[in-house]
């Protein structure tokens, strides 16, 4: 048996696993829909009807929804160093409750059902990725939280693809102030630089980078601006919400 096909038994078994033990989880602790609160669902089936995906007339770079052309002012500037990037939905209710979850609270079978609607989109999409990275925190930021969640969602990504998690792939060198409240092109100077791509790990490789939500995008073109370095093939992205861009205070980060 060749060790690709060792590998790809052993991520079904862990996937199996995985949801076995979550569905275990949510029987001792019963869950509630994100969205309306109803009982014994972590995403009801009407709560999932009302997501505002992303679906047509976007850049065709950074998958910001667009009225005429193919490429966004923004793209047309200057082209990202990604190939593309897209999202699920708008940051707009239900998926910005979720994400808000995901950030604050260690729900990973939120992150198990999320990641579905992630992989869906990748499908959609064609893409041919090798494996899957998380758009990494910084050592401090994660020793604070305990977790990083957009691991908690590219894991799982990486199960339902078939692919492997490169959790090392890349890392963040420094720690950067909040992209709350900054213009464009301060959230660009925030995060420039501030990433590191393993050259042994991607080099060659058409990659697949997961984070939870892009407004600008500058932190996703940051992480992609690494993976050039370290000679990556394709640089694909995906986040589950697009926030509209607005340099007032908000509570989000990316
Ligand atoms: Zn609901
Ligand atoms: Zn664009």
């Amino acid at each position: 048996m060749s060790e690709h096909v060792k590998r790809m038994i052993n991520r079904r078994h862990i996937l199996k696993l995985y949801s076995g033990f979550l569905l275990a989880l949510d029987w001792v602790f019963p869950p509630k829909c994100i969205g309306c609160g109803i009982e014994k669902e972590h995403f009801c089936k009407t709560c999932l009807e009302k997501i505002n995906y992303i679906n047509k007339d976007v850049c065709q770079f950074c998958g910001s929804p667009i009225r005429f052309g193919t490429t966004c002012n923004e793209c047309l500037r200057e082209k990202p160093h990604y190939d593309q990037l897209r999202s699920v939905s708008t940051y707009t209710p239900p998926i910005s409750n979720a994400i808000r979850l995901l950030k604050y609270q260690r729900d990973i079978t939120l992150g198990l059902i999320l990641s579905q609607l992630m992989a869906d989109k990748v499908v959609e999409m064609k893409w041919k990725v090798d494996m899957v990275l998380a758009v990494p925190m910084s050592p401090k930021h994660f020793q604070e939280r305990g977790y990083n969640q957009a691991a908690v969602l590219a894991y799982p990504i990486s199960l339902l693809l078939d692919l492997d998690f490169e959790s090392g792939a890349i890392i963040k060198k420094r720690e950067t102030k909040t992209q709350v409240g900054l213009s464009a092109k301060e959230r660009k100077l925030n995060v420039e630089n501030v990433f590191f791509a393993d050259s042994n790990i991607v080099s060659g490789k058409n990659v697949l980078v997961v984070d939870d939500v892009s407004t600008t995008g500058a932190t996703i073109n940051a992480c992609s601006y690494a993976l050039r370095q370290a000679g990556a093939a394709q640089i694909y992205a995906i986040t589950l919400g697009k926030a509209a861009f607005s340099s007032s205070p908000l509570e989000l980060q990316s």
